[in-house]
């Protein structure tokens, strides 16, 4: 094991000798009023060294048991971290380690959890505006397995803000230019439309997530379909369809029994919409979109099954962000657990 301190720290020292521990990556600052030894570790650790080159060194001056303590909590702290160099330096993620690192204890739980996004198998239904971008933030984060599916082929209109197709791919099944865009990413295509009709089981088996972006007929139609298979089996997933002109909405994430279900989000939706009962006069036919929005919505949605599969930070559970990208303000919306939910109850 090599020890070194964690590269993503910033250390202080003010006038009295305390030292200001400074995370970046979670924005915490800690103060420590620091001894010599504590100094002497940190001072050694600038450079990375073997855990026993520098317990030996130390231990001519201090006693084996202060050295270890002295080391753990430092490491407990996150200040110091004890890994195995091969696991960051023939890593592509590398730099992702070093963030989780800062949200872990210890650096045997920071390669769990990066394992833990390895060894995940996601579905991604609807590869367009949300779920192209959906897809490249997956393989980003290292998702070990990607399911998509899509009957679509790519128009000329998609390209202004669904990732990866060129004007070469025009016609071309929108699966099958994926899979061929990102091929180190582990991709099985299907070409299945989320329809009532629709077999979608070989397409869920055995994953640990679902992403919803399709959005045909609509999404509130195609996430109907995708809960019952979910809750069926026990898959969380998340309703990821959502953005229409300048406004993006991010969550929720629907776990089956962890979280309140599809039906209580739809029952809060319906008692917060003003316009409910309106008889129609005149439907959307279109809605314009801007690329950056897509993408920007979308990567908020990766970010969130990232905090979801690894348990860190804070993710969408009965609650939706709504974003407006004209002023960039977001309106918090929170529901819970709907007491007479049947679905719930029976979860
Ligand atoms: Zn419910």
């Amino acid at each position: 094991m090599k020890l070194q301190l964690s590269p993503s720290i910033y250390i202080l020292e003010d006038k009295e000798g305390a030292y200001h521990i400074i995370h970046t990556a979670i924005r915490r600052i800690r103060t420590f009023k620091v001894d010599n030894l504590v100094k002497e570790v940190i001072d050694t650790l600038a450079e990375e060294k073997e855990e026993s080159e520098i317990k030996r060194h130390l231990e001519e001056r201090y006693t084996p048991g202060d050295v270890c303590s002295c080391i753990d909590a430092l490491e407990k702290a996150g200040i110091v971290r004890r890994y195995e160099p091969e696991q960051i330096i023939n890593s592509p993620f590398s730099r992702q380690i070093s963030f989780l690192d800062e949200l872990t204890e210890s650096w045997e739980e920071t390669c769990k959890l990066q394992e833990r996004l390895q060894n995940s198998r996601i579905a991604v239904f609807g590869v367009g505006g949300i779920g192209t971008w959906i897809v490249n933030g997956l393989y980003q984060i290292g998702i070990g397995e990607i399911r998509i599916s899509d009957p679509d082929i790519v128009q000329k209109t998609n390209l202004n803000r669904q990732l990866y197709y060129g004007s070469k791919d025009i016609g071309r099944k929108k699966v099958e230019v994926l899979k061929d865009k990102i091929p180190d990413a582990k991709i099985i295509s299907f070409t299945t439309e989320v329809s009532p009709e629709a077999d979608l089981e070989a397409i869920v088996d055995n994953v640990d997530f679902i992403v919803n972006c399709a959005d045909y007929p609509s999404v509130a139609e195609t996430t109907r379909i995708i809960d019952s298979v979910a809750r069926k089996r026990k898959i969380p997933y998340s309703v990821a369809g959502g953005y229409n002109m300048h406004l993006g909405m991010v969550g929720p994430i629907i776990a089956p029994g962890e979280t309140a279900c599809f039906d209580c989000f739809l029952a809060y939706q319906k008692a917060s919409d003003s316009l409910q009962g309106m008889k129609i006069v005149k439907n959307i036919e279109q809605t314009g979109s801007l690329g950056p929005i897509a993408g920007a919505v979308a990567n908020m949605h990766v970010v969130d099954i990232f905090k979801y599969i690894t348990g860190r930070g804070r993710y969408n559970k009965n609650r939706f962000a709504e974003i407006n990208f004209l002023d960039l303000s977001i309106e918090w919306r929170e529901f819970d657990k709907n007491p007479k939910c049947k679905v719930c109850h029976l979860d």
